[in-house]
Protein backbone atom coordinates (compact mmCIF):
# COMPACT_ATOMS: atom_id res chain seq x y z
CA UNK A 1 0.00 0.00 0.00
CA UNK A 2 1.28 3.50 -0.80
CA UNK A 3 1.09 5.18 3.03
CA UNK A 4 3.05 2.03 3.83
CA UNK A 5 5.89 2.14 1.19
CA UNK A 6 6.39 5.71 1.58
CA UNK A 7 6.29 5.77 5.24
CA UNK A 8 9.16 3.12 5.16
CA UNK A 9 10.94 4.84 2.39
CA UNK A 10 11.38 8.28 4.29
CA UNK A 11 12.13 6.17 7.28
CA UNK A 12 14.78 4.67 5.51
CA UNK A 13 16.08 8.07 4.17
CA UNK A 14 16.03 9.58 7.66
CA UNK A 15 17.91 6.81 9.32
CA UNK A 16 20.85 6.88 6.74
CA UNK A 17 21.01 10.13 6.67
CA UNK A 18 21.53 9.78 10.74
CA UNK A 19 23.73 6.92 9.93
CA UNK A 20 25.96 8.92 7.51
CA UNK A 21 26.87 11.31 10.64
CA UNK A 22 26.73 8.68 13.13
CA UNK A 23 29.73 6.75 11.29
CA UNK A 24 31.40 8.69 8.86
CA UNK A 25 29.65 7.54 5.56
CA UNK A 26 28.51 8.48 2.73
CA UNK A 27 25.64 5.77 1.89
CA UNK A 28 23.22 7.09 -1.06
CA UNK A 29 19.79 5.93 -0.99
CA UNK A 30 18.78 5.12 -4.70
CA UNK A 31 15.21 4.87 -5.42
CA UNK A 32 13.32 2.43 -8.27
CA UNK A 33 9.81 3.98 -9.45
CA UNK A 34 7.18 2.80 -7.17
CA UNK A 35 5.19 0.69 -10.17
CA UNK A 36 2.45 -1.00 -7.26
CA UNK A 37 0.03 -2.15 -10.29
CA UNK A 38 2.94 -3.78 -12.18
CA UNK A 39 3.90 -5.67 -9.31
CA UNK A 40 0.87 -6.57 -7.95
CA UNK A 41 0.11 -7.82 -11.55
CA UNK A 42 3.03 -10.29 -11.09
CA UNK A 43 2.64 -11.34 -7.41
CA UNK A 44 -1.29 -11.89 -8.07
CA UNK A 45 -0.90 -15.32 -9.75
CA UNK A 46 0.18 -16.93 -6.03
CA UNK A 47 -2.01 -14.90 -3.97
CA UNK A 48 -3.26 -17.57 -2.48
CA UNK A 49 -0.06 -18.91 -1.72
CA UNK A 50 0.85 -18.80 2.30
CA UNK A 51 3.69 -16.14 3.28
CA UNK A 52 6.93 -18.38 2.63
CA UNK A 53 5.87 -19.65 -0.99
CA UNK A 54 5.88 -19.20 -4.20
CA UNK A 55 4.65 -15.86 -4.34
CA UNK A 56 7.71 -14.90 -1.82
CA UNK A 57 10.35 -16.70 -4.02
CA UNK A 58 8.96 -14.90 -6.97
CA UNK A 59 9.10 -11.31 -5.04
CA UNK A 60 12.49 -11.71 -3.99
CA UNK A 61 13.89 -12.04 -7.85
CA UNK A 62 12.00 -9.13 -8.58
CA UNK A 63 13.62 -7.21 -6.18
CA UNK A 64 16.89 -8.51 -5.93
CA UNK A 65 16.24 -8.41 -9.87
CA UNK A 66 16.36 -4.55 -9.79
CA UNK A 67 19.41 -4.32 -7.21
CA UNK A 68 21.37 -6.21 -10.06
CA UNK A 69 20.05 -4.73 -13.02
CA UNK A 70 21.45 -1.08 -10.60
CA UNK A 71 24.90 -2.61 -9.43
CA UNK A 72 25.60 -4.28 -13.00
CA UNK A 73 24.73 -0.84 -14.68
CA UNK A 74 27.60 0.86 -12.45
CA UNK A 75 30.05 -1.43 -12.52
CA UNK A 76 29.44 -2.54 -8.85
CA UNK A 77 32.04 -5.55 -7.68
CA UNK A 78 29.45 -6.59 -4.89
CA UNK A 79 25.60 -6.58 -4.67
CA UNK A 80 23.45 -7.88 -2.68
CA UNK A 81 20.22 -7.41 -0.43
CA UNK A 82 19.35 -7.11 3.95
CA UNK A 83 16.52 -9.73 3.01
CA UNK A 84 18.29 -12.64 4.73
CA UNK A 85 18.45 -10.70 8.37
CA UNK A 86 14.69 -11.40 8.82
CA UNK A 87 14.02 -14.78 10.44
CA UNK A 88 10.67 -15.02 8.13
CA UNK A 89 12.95 -15.16 5.18
CA UNK A 90 14.80 -18.00 2.94
CA UNK A 91 18.49 -17.32 3.19
CA UNK A 92 18.89 -20.20 0.85
CA UNK A 93 16.49 -19.30 -1.60
CA UNK A 94 18.11 -15.70 -1.65
CA UNK A 95 21.46 -16.94 -2.17
CA UNK A 96 20.00 -19.57 -4.92
CA UNK A 97 18.09 -16.42 -6.95
CA UNK A 98 21.67 -14.42 -5.60
CA UNK A 99 23.71 -17.19 -7.77
CA UNK A 100 21.42 -16.98 -10.99
CA UNK A 101 22.51 -13.64 -11.89
CA UNK A 102 25.84 -13.02 -14.07
CA UNK A 103 28.76 -12.74 -11.48
CA UNK A 104 30.90 -11.36 -14.50
CA UNK A 105 29.23 -7.96 -14.59
CA UNK A 106 28.63 -7.85 -11.03
CA UNK A 107 29.20 -10.74 -8.03
CA UNK A 108 26.32 -11.60 -5.50
CA UNK A 109 27.41 -11.23 -2.18
CA UNK A 110 25.78 -14.81 -0.58
CA UNK A 111 25.06 -14.17 2.94
CA UNK A 112 23.05 -15.08 5.76
CA UNK A 113 22.85 -11.81 7.98
CA UNK A 114 20.58 -13.62 10.52
CA UNK A 115 23.24 -15.43 11.89
CA UNK A 116 25.60 -14.79 14.84
CA UNK A 117 22.53 -12.94 16.06
CA UNK A 118 22.57 -11.01 13.20
CA UNK A 119 18.34 -10.58 13.94
CA UNK A 120 18.80 -9.85 17.32
CA UNK A 121 21.94 -7.10 16.33
CA UNK A 122 19.28 -5.51 13.84
CA UNK A 123 15.96 -5.32 16.51
CA UNK A 124 19.22 -3.50 18.77
CA UNK A 125 19.86 -0.95 16.17
CA UNK A 126 16.76 -0.37 15.37
CA UNK A 127 15.50 0.22 19.30
CA UNK A 128 18.54 2.84 19.67
CA UNK A 129 17.70 4.67 16.41
CA UNK A 130 13.88 4.40 16.91
CA UNK A 131 13.26 3.26 13.65
CA UNK A 132 9.39 2.20 12.59
CA UNK A 133 9.47 -1.23 12.91
CA UNK A 134 6.77 -2.72 10.63
CA UNK A 135 3.90 -5.11 11.62
CA UNK A 136 3.59 -6.86 8.19
CA UNK A 137 6.07 -7.66 5.45
CA UNK A 138 4.52 -5.53 2.34
CA UNK A 139 2.52 -6.89 -0.13
CA UNK A 140 -1.75 -6.29 0.12
CA UNK A 141 -1.43 -10.28 1.04
CA UNK A 142 0.46 -9.97 3.65
CA UNK A 143 -1.48 -6.83 4.75
CA UNK A 144 -4.50 -8.76 4.65
CA UNK A 145 -2.57 -11.49 6.58
CA UNK A 146 -2.05 -9.54 9.19
CA UNK A 147 -5.40 -7.72 9.96
CA UNK A 148 -6.70 -11.50 10.28
CA UNK A 149 -4.35 -12.07 12.82
CA UNK A 150 -5.03 -8.74 14.94
CA UNK A 151 -8.90 -9.47 14.42
CA UNK A 152 -8.12 -13.14 15.97
CA UNK A 153 -6.42 -11.74 18.86
CA UNK A 154 -8.85 -9.21 19.53
CA UNK A 155 -11.78 -12.40 19.44
CA UNK A 156 -9.39 -14.62 21.85
CA UNK A 157 -9.14 -11.54 24.77
S1 LIG B 1 5.93 -8.74 0.32
FE1 LIG B 1 6.61 -10.37 1.71
S2 LIG B 1 4.82 -11.71 1.96
FE2 LIG B 1 4.49 -10.44 0.14
S3 LIG B 1 5.24 -11.67 -1.55
FE3 LIG B 1 6.92 -10.31 -0.92
S4 LIG B 1 8.12 -11.53 0.55
FE4 LIG B 1 6.14 -12.52 0.33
Amino acid sequence: PDTEYFRRFHELENFIQRFNQDFNQNIQVVEKEYQPKEYLKDISQYKDEPEGGKRCYLCYSKRMKDAYDYASLHHFDYWTTVLSVSPHKNSQWINEIGASFNQEKTQFLFSDFKKNNGYLKSVKFATLYNLYRQNYCGCIYSYQDMLEREKNKELQK
